[in-house]
């Protein structure tokens, strides 16, 4: 329990629940129990109909964290938003509604881990799909009592009356699912979305380091973007043993600086990331490099280095550098 000052309070992000209010003689003052709130919120929904604009969209700008260190073996995270009294941690389940699952997998997988492990389901549809693609997963859905949170999104490509038609459709559906018409292309109705989503989230310490790694995303970033170039760019086994390190990170007016080692753990690994004449690391270079830049908006000079770093999976100094560790 703390007592602040009222022009510390940010009302908005707060439930008016957790206030009492006492007037003093010549203030008014606050009295606000801080209840941290946090949970998962699970984006689901089928191939092409706006998942990643609307998630870029809601995450964006208030990202704090993006990190591989932050998996679960249920979800994959992509992306984290930190406030003081709230953490959401915005996932989707792997295997869930990609084209290459077979369905029944997929339904393994979605009912195991999407229905159970969310705290809000963000179930996302457009005007163009057809609504009865989905039955079966639908049918699962309406039995889970997680709080659903149906998108219907690109609202500007349909007239009023189709779209009345398809919230009405969508409320027969899933009768307890909220409906957010939307347009994620175009920026339209995302903060109402967001607003609730804050409201719904459940009473709960936060599940993932809030201070540590907030103050410098892009490192994080940029660590995710290399891994990510090494798991398009080598066989599967590698990007398991590796660890990115980013050891500097200097930004200048026209150009960001960074140098960033990768860890493996054995010496045959990393003649693999090297490569023949030390091909491959350059790929995975310009490849990073150019994906970098587009995230910072700048140009960026990259130095890579291969490091072996033996077993370091094993060793606790390692782990923790790596976070780890709290
Ligand atoms: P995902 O496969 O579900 O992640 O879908 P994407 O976010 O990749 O979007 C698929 C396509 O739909 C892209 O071409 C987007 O530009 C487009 N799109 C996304 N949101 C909207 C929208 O609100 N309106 C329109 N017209 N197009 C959209
Ligand atoms: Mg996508």
């Amino acid at each position: 329990m703390r007592v602040e000052p009222a022009h510390q309070l940010i009302f908005g992000s707060l439930s008016r629940k957790f206030f009492t209010v006492i007037v003093s003689s010549h203030k008014i003052q606050y009295k606000e129990v801080m209840t941290h709130k946090a949970g998962f919120v699970n984006i689901i929904g089928n191939p092409n109909v706006g998942k990643s604009t609307l998630s870029n969209e809601l995450i964006g700008e208030r990202l704090s964290i993006i990190t591989s260190k932050a998996q679960t073996t249920r979800h994959r995270i992509f992306g984290i938003v930190n406030k003081d009294d709230y953490q959401i941690v915005f996932s989707d389940t792997p295997g869930v509604l990609q084209p290459k699952y077979k369905l029944q997998e997929s339904m393994l997988h979605f009912s195991k881990s999407a229905l159970s492990d969310a705290d809000i389901l963000l179930y996302i549809t457009d005007t163009v799909e057809t609504p009865d693609k989905n039955n079966e997963f639908l049918e699962l859905v309406k039995k889970s009592d997680i709080p659903v949170l149906l998108v219907i999104n690109k609202i500007d490509l349909i007239q009023q009356k189709e779209l009345e038609d398809l919230v009405d459709f969508w409320k027969k559906e899933i009768p307890r699912a909220e409906i957010y018409p939307m347009s994620a292309l175009h920026k339209f109705n995302i903060q109402n979305l967001y607003d609730r989503i804050v409201e719904l989230l459940p009473e709960s310490p936060p599940f993932f380091d809030k201070d540590a790694l907030t103050d410098k995303p892009e490192r994080f970033f940029i660590s995710e973007i290399i891994r990510e170039k090494i798991l398009l760019n080598y066989q599967k086994e590698i990007p398991y043993s590796v660890e990115i390190e980013v050891q500097e990170f200097k930004e200048g007016p026209k150009r960001t600086d960074i140098r960033a080692v990768i860890h493996v753990s054995r010496d045959s690994q990393k003649g693999i990331i090297i490569g023949h004449q030390g091909k491959a690391l350059k790929k995975l270079g310009i490849d990073s490099r150019k994906e970098i830049e587009l995230f910072l908006g700048k140009q960026v000079y990259l130095e890579l280095y291969v490091k072996v770093s033996k077993d370091w999976r094993d060793q606790d100094n390692f782990l923790k550098n790596f976070g780890y560790e709290k």
